[in-house]
């Protein structure tokens, strides 16, 4: 009992790392070393150097030191200066009130979570729904799973998804914004730099070692995570390769236990496995995999499917029929996306599937201007604190969402855009302390001329 207690720092007080001495609000997460010893990351990695040197210098006594260790139970070096430990409910209000956070453990329902969403990401309310129901039915099955009395009972499935849309249209948006309100650890990483064991590039792993990071190293939290994999399609099986696919297809086989839920032994503070890096097991049955990726060249794929089977009889559509749909991807099909190079396995362990669209001119101008923490408030924000009001005219604003589209990297080229013409602005205004007001025009967007000053009366 002492020992669980000192484990898990239940005794009222913190654990201290019996190396360093210092309490883990000071030195950060422990690592429990059995039978009976806690270490903090500094000198559990400081141990490891030290370990290699006497290696290299074959000297045993170089080792320890003069080190002293502390083991729980044993003499505590000063009591007084270690917190007490928050106890878990104060702790949990004091993240509520942090941010706009939902509580997880009321389960929110699905109309609750799109409307959170609604706040920050504009359009895409069929993605919105499609995540929001996921979600939310990914943590039911969560919690039914661990009450006892649902062991026996039917499996629900994991509701891993993938996600398919333009670049810029904010998948990896949703999703950041969807853990941020959710209060849950996100592990966000890009499928290009994984190759499968043993080959340079990360292994699978490495994105549990990335959730398990963003989780404290609260293993029992990152089980409760999601993951969030970009660029998926950049591991589509390669055409005509005779040679080994180390980071296509090998990948998406790699990635298939992980989805579909198993103790996978995961590199703490590290992206591979070897020899001086720490392991922990995480078990993946709970965490939800999102993946996401533009596809391209899966439209054209789709297209001559739709045309194919539609080109006979009364109904027949005409081939270029599907050239202007901008929603063509959200007519995908899993064979589709087989032709597109992915792994039936893998496809299979995604059983949600749902397109996010392009932006056009309007959802560039409301991304602007209406989420919560839209780039155009934060300029206002900062112009604020100077006491000087900062306007744009409705013009000015669909002339930067046009600029925006042209450059074909959707949302993302909002903020470089602003920023561009914002430069001179911000350089200039704080000279003159009377300025009142500065208004942002179309001409001034399109090197006609400059802002329009309004003076403090
Ligand atoms: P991708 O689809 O390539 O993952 P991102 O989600 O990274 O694109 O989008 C880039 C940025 O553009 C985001 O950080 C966000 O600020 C903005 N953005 C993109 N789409 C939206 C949207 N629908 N609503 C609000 N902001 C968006």
């Amino acid at each position: 009992m002492d020992e669980q207690n000192n484990k898990d720092g239940r005794d009222g007080y913190e654990n201290i790392c019996a190396m360093c001495h210092r309490p883990e609000s000071v030195c950060g997460k422990l690592f429990h070393l059995p039978p009976n010893l806690n270490l903090c990351e500094n000198c559990l990695q400081k141990s490891f150097d030290l370990m290699s040197s006497t290696i290299d210098t074959g000297d045993p006594n170089h080792l320890m030191g003069n080190l002293k260790i502390i083991v729980p139970g044993g003499q505590n070096p000063n009591p007084t200066k270690l917190k007490p430990k928050k106890k878990e409910a104060e702790a949990a209000q004091d993240d509520a009130m942090a941010g706009d956070v939902m509580d997880i453990a009321k389960l929110p329902s699905p109309h609750e979570i799109k409307a959170r969403l609604d706040e920050y990401v504009i359009g895409q309310d069929h993605a919105k729904k499609v995540i929001s129901v996921a979600v939310y039915n990914h943590y039911k099955r969560v919690r039914r799973q661990d009450e006892e009395a649902f062991k026996d009972d039917v499996v629900i499935e994991k509701s891993n998804m993938l996600m398919l849309g333009p670049t810029g249209c904010g998948k990896t948006y949703l999703v950041q914004t969807l853990a941020r309100l959710l209060n849950v650890p996100l592990a966000i990483t890009d499928a290009t730099s994984l190759t499968e064991a043993g080959y340079i590039g990360d292994d699978v792993e490495s994105v549990l070692s990335k959730l398990l990071a963003n989780a404290d190293n609260d293993v029992e939290r990152a089980e409760h995570g999601i993951v969030f994999i970009d660029e998926i399609d950049k591991i589509a099986k390669k055409k005509n390769t005779t040679s080994r696919d180390v980071s296509g297809e090998s990948v998406q086989q790699g990635l298939l236990k992980l989805l579909e839920g198993a103790d996978v032994e995961v590199p703490v503070g590290a992206s591979s496995k070897n020899g001086m890096v720490p392991t922990t097991m995480v078990n993946t049955r709970n965490i939800l995999f999102i993946c996401g990726g533009a596809f391209p060249g899966l439209d054209e794929i789709i297209k001559t499917r739709l045309t194919k089977s539609f080109t006979m009889g009364f109904n027949s559509y005409l081939k270029d029929e599907f050239d202007e749909d901008r929603d063509i991807l959200s007519k995908a099909t899993m064979e589709d996306l087989r032709e597109f190079g992915m792994v039936p396995e893998f496809i299979g362990r995604l059983p949600i599937i749902y397109a996010l669209r392009g932006l056009d001119r309007e959802a560039m101008k409301r991304i602007l201007t209406e989420p919560k923490n839209a780039i155009i408030k934060q300029y206002q924000k900062l112009f604020a604190m100077d006491e000087v009001q900062l306007k744009f005219t409705d013009d000015a604003l669909d002339l930067i969402a046009e600029k925006a589209i042209a450059k074909e990297t959707g949302a993302r080229a909002l903020r470089s855009i602003l920023e561009e013409f914002m430069l001179d602005i911000m350089y200039e205004i704080p000279k003159d302390s009377y300025i009142g007001t500065v208004t942002i025009t179309a001409d001034y967007i399109n090197g006609n001329g400059s802002p329009i000053i309004e003076m403090r009366s």
